[in-house]
């Protein structure tokens, strides 16, 4: 970084259209990054799901679906038809991105009004957004592997992720007195430097310890600082407690069992594909409701601060 170039600058430049002159723009050219977009309505809430969508179960195939803006995120394209569409049928809506590896974008969403704050000695530059609320979207490159929802150990911190959005530029909020906007110091979208990645994924902030096989073994799995060393015992054992729960239990241990598992997501010892498969599997083997089963899925995860994936 050339000295004595503010990162991000102080101010960001309320530079509306500057670079982009409209959503439409902005979202070809994200697109052609690519950069899956999608719209919001302008209060950020997603679009109505169609009447069939909204009616659909939960075995609707939300990523599959062929509609153009139901499901959220799900919705999300490079295709440029597609996004013409979409804007048009939305013409007020948010352009939004849906962050993840499916857009190769993990951004630390840095929201002062929960106390959070951009610290420049653990987050490298890279390029910024400045968002309405007066924090700032830091766009880093999918490090190709799983994150949690939040930045271990600091307040107003998310990372936004697999699973996850944000409101995009040139957006303006229903009720925000300015929109979202590039900072006016163009930057490249950057790795995660090694120690932004390590505070990502460790729980307490500090470094992961390598889980060696000297280092000391909990009976569980767990290594000291949430390392997993053993992570296909720990999974067995762990779905294993839910098919010996007795039948009242059997909610509750499955509830559990959706933390313990997105626990070693987050400590990136089991991607979250297999943990849902797993959970999905186990719940049903045991006569647990769909429904129960994405409940226990979605409080588990969310409870580890990472987001649902389903
Ligand atoms: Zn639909
Ligand atoms: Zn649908």
């Amino acid at each position: 970084m050339t000295a004595g170039v503010p990162h991000p600058p102080a101010r960001a430049a309320a530079q509306p259209g500057r670079r982009w002159p409209d959503r439409r723009a902005a979202a070809l050219h994200y697109a052609a990054r690519g950069w899956q977009v999608f719209v919001l309505g302008r209060t950020k809430r997603p679009v109505a799901n169609c009447e069939p969508c909204a009616g659909a179960g939960p075995d609707h195939d939300r990523e599959a679906c062929p509609c153009l803006t139901c499901h959220g995120f799900y919705a999300a394209t490079v295709d440029p038809e597609r996004i013409a569409a979409m804007l048009t049928a939305v013409p007020e809506g948010l352009l939004a991105i849906r962050t993840g590896a499916v857009s190769g974008l993990a951004i630390i969403d840095i929201d002062p009004r929960n106390g959070g704050r951009l610290d420049r000695t653990l987050m490298n530059p890279t390029a910024t957004v400045a968002t309405p609320g007066g924090g700032w979207h830091l766009y880093y490159a999918h490090p190709g592997r799983s994150l949690p929802g939040k930045l271990p150990g600091r307040i107003g911190v998310d990372i936004k992720t697999d699973g996850g959005l944000v409101v995009a530029p040139p957006s303006t909020p229903a009720g925000a007195a300015r929109g979202y906007r590039w900072t006016s110091q163009p930057r490249p979208v950057e790795e995660m430097a090694p120690r932004l990645l390590d505070a990502c994924q460790t729980r307490s902030g500090a470094p992961v310890p390598a889980a060696t096989g000297t280092a000391k073994t909990s009976p569980t799995g767990l290594v000291g600082g949430g390392a997993i060393s053993k992570p296909d015992a720990l999974l067995a054992a762990t779905l294993a407690a839910v098919d010996r729960a007795p039948q009242g239990r059997r909610r509750v241990t499955l509830y559990g069992a959706a933390r313990g598992l997105a626990r070693m997501v987050a400590a990136d010892a089991l991607n979250t594909l297999d943990a849902v498969d797993a959970l999905t599997a186990v719940g049903a083997r045991n006569q647990q409701t769909p429904r129960d089963i994405r409940g226990a899925i979605k409080g588990g995860f969310e409870a580890e601060g990472l987001p649902s994936p389903v």
